[in-house]
């Protein structure tokens, strides 16, 4: 029935004309497909589109590199929501997203909103040392948020695991990559945390 229906519905097109309808259906697959693997509110893939997108990675041609797992988190979050309002945190999460993808780069990275006020990254191909030179760039740029004439003062802590040297497994990655997060949190919180064994297995 349905393909009588288009069928007759396309009956009497041009090729040309055909080829226009093909390209507009692939263009809308293509855009519910990314809007489908989006967080709402900052545009970044949500946790399940990140996670599943660096997996793939991992498994394909990132298999054999030297990658790095980061969390971020802003700092004190509650109290900007409790103080300003639940729309001025919202443009604090905004902010944080612009933020990441200046200082860590999309073309390199896999970034995600993992929910709330935290963030997952993978960046591919790198060295600790640009892992720490982004993470400094970070914080550096998202001092200060502002709507309108006023302005908070708002920081946020990092925590860093390493492929393959901490593990090759994801969910250990992200897991190790959360304990240094809470190091970088009970350090005093505005810092980065490279995960080490001597942290144990579990957050402090
Ligand atoms: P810490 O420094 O230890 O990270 O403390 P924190 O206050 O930042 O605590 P936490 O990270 O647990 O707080 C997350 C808060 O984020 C809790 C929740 O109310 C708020 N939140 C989650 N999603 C949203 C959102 O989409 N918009 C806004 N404005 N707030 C959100
Ligand atoms: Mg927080």
């Amino acid at each position: 029935m349905n393909s009588i229906y288009i069928e007759s519905s396309l009956s009497g097109k041009s090729r040309g004309e055909l080829i226009e309808i093909i390209e507009n259906q692939h263009r809308k697959i293509k855009e519910l497909e990314r809007l489908s693997a989006s967080d709402a509110l900052t545009g970044l893939l949500h946790k399940k589109a990140a996670i599943g997108a660096a997996q793939k990675f991992l498994d394909g041609e990132g298999k054999n590199g030297f990658h790095a797992v980061i969390i971020a988190d802003i700092d004190d979050f509650k109290s900007v929501n409790d103080s300003r309002g639940h729309l001025f945190g919202d443009r604090v999460i905004t902010n944080f997203a612009a933020s990441l993808k200046k200082s860590f780069g999309e073309d390199r990275c896999i970034i995600g909103r993992a929910g709330g006020d935290e963030f997952f990254i993978l960046m591919k191909n790198c060295m600790l040392k640009d892992v720490l030179y982004c993470a400094e760039k970070l914080c550096s740029n998202f001092e200060r948020v502002c709507a309108g004439q006023s302005c908070s003062f708002v920081s946020c802590s990092l925590g860093v695991s390493c492929y393959p040297s901490d593990s090759r497994d994801l969910n250990m990655l992200y897991e190790y990559a959360d304990i240094a997060l809470y190091r970088s949190k009970s350090n005093g919180k505005n810092q980065c945390s490279v995960y080490d064994r001597s942290f144990g297995n579990r957050r402090l």
